[in-house]
């Protein structure tokens, strides 16, 4: 049996997004448990009550059940006045009309937050961000906070990290850092940052009551033939809708294009006010080298889900290499053994999703195709929701609900041609 590791362990953790706060958070409650003192300094110089992109870790703010469930391991609930609307549905736009999938799990409700503290005008005066509520956890559970920049890291011969007055020696570095910010001078360590494709981000404002009654309470998805866009969303949050756009190896996507749109124009009006726009980029690969003696990057800044769940994988990765750090060890061999499966896992599982990806965007910008799909997926409708197979597979794709390679072998079992042309 290993013996347990008493050593205090102090750890460094650049960046106070999901990640750098689901890390401490994580690494201070295992090592609570396994009665360790761990020290977290976590920096971060991003002001996330801050309205607008300053305080914003630019995001559409959709959060999975599975999340919160996990959050509520750690005796954690979002606060309701986070919660900027929940999600049952999602409506889909092809090309031949709109198909409405529906919340296939009871369980499976989905909340809308903004990251920071929202666009500006038109939100109450408290505090709303999901980021601060995180970081402000970590905080108040023994996590040591400082507002800086870390300008440069180093793992070898000595251990530290810098922000640009000081210097702090630590046993661990964790990268939380995204992929979002510059690229820091890392010094003894091999790590490649992961492999990103352009997005862009707005948000409209049109009030509480003309979201409720244009978008419901589902997600709207857009396969548009015209934009070199792979898909494009709109996501009810509040009195706003949230607009995000994934490129297609251009950077030259502008949201007031897609809202030109006729197939969005029936669900914004024309003319809708764009009160917020920026140009996130998000991670398609893994990071190389994602961890060695003494460091580990988790989230974004590591590995994370294609396209949907980022900050569920941001939790599930600073949950695993939180383990493996306070509990096994810090040595490389110890996150080869514990933590790289996982990284495995998730980029393996992200070429089923690419290709999932790639099929039902074909799919849906082709008439022929979407129409026989809303044919079989209509007359599932009918069906007990264990038989609705196709709708399920839909579901687990836009929401990310279950592994890529699971939806792969659901679509085979179904006979995802046969049923097409049996249609
Ligand atoms: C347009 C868009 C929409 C998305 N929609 C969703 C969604 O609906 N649901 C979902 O789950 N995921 C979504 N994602 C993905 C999600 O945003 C990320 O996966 C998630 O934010 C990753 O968390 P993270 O903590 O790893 O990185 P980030 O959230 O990027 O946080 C990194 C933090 O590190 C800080 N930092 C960076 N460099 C330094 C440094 N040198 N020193 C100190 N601090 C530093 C930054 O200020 C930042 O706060 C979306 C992404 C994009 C681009």
């Amino acid at each position: 049996m290993a013996t347990a590791i008493t050593a205090p362990l102090r750890v460094a953790v650049v960046g106070g997004g999901p990640a750098g706060s689901l890390f401490a958070l994580y690494a201070l409650h295992y090592g609570a448990q396994a009665g360790r003192e761990v020290l977290v300094t976590l920096f971060e110089a991003r002001d996330f009550n801050r309205a607008g992109s300053r305080g914003c870790n630019m995001c559409a703010g959709i959060i999975p059940a599975d999340v919160l469930r996990d959050l509520r391991g750690l005796n954690l609930t979002i606060p309701p006045s986070l919660v900027m609307g929940e999600i049952d549905s999602y409506a889909l736009h092809t090309a031949s009309g709109c198909l409405r999938v529906t919340m296939m799990d009871p369980d499976a409700r989905a909340v809308t937050v903004f990251r920071g503290n929202g666009p500006g005008p038109g939100l109450p005066p408290e505090p709303i961000s999901f980021d601060s509520f995180l970081l402000a956890e970590a905080e108040r559970r023994g996590a040591r906070v400082i507002r800086q920049q870390i300008e440069e890291i180093c793992a070898r011969p000595r251990r530290w990290v810098r922000t640009h007055d000081r210097v702090y020696h630590c046993d661990l570095i964790v990268l939380a850092s995204g992929v979002n910010g510059s690229v820091l001078p890392a010094h003894g360590l091999p790590y490649v940052p992961p492999r990103t494709e352009a997005m862009a981000q707005g948000e409209v404002f049109l009030g509480s009551p003309e979201v409720r009654n244009r978008l419901g309470s589902a997600v709207h998805v857009f396969f548009p033939r015209s934009l070199p866009v792979v898909f494009g969303t709109l996501v009810p949050k509040g009195p706003f809708v949230s607009i995000s756009l994934l490129g297609r190896g251009t950077e030259s996507l502008t949201i007031r294009e897609f809202l030109g749109l006729q197939a969005v124009q029936r669900i914004l009006p024309e003319g809708s006010r764009q009160v917020c726009a920026c140009r996130p980029r998000i991670a398609v690969g893994p990071a190389s080298y994602a961890f060695a003696e003494g460091f580990v990057a988790v989230g974004d800044a590591g590995v994370t889900r294609l396209y949907k769940n980022g900050v569920g994988t941001a939790l599930v990765t600073a949950r695993r290499a939180a383990e493996t750090a306070v509990l096994r060890g810090i040595e490389e061999k110890d996150f080869r053994e514990h933590y790289g499966p996982l990284c495995q896992k998730i980029h393996r599982d992200n070429r089923f999703g690419r290709f999932l990806f790639s099929v039902v965007a074909v799919l849906m910008r082709s008439q022929l195709f979407s129409t026989r799909y809303m044919l079989v997926a209509d007359r599932e409708g009918e069906r007990p929701p264990d038989e609705q197979a196709m709708r399920r597979i839909l579901w687990g794709l836009l929401t990310g609900s279950y592994p890529y390679e699971e939806i792969f072998r659901m679509l085979l079992h179904v006979g995802f041609e046969r049923s097409l042309s049996a249609a």
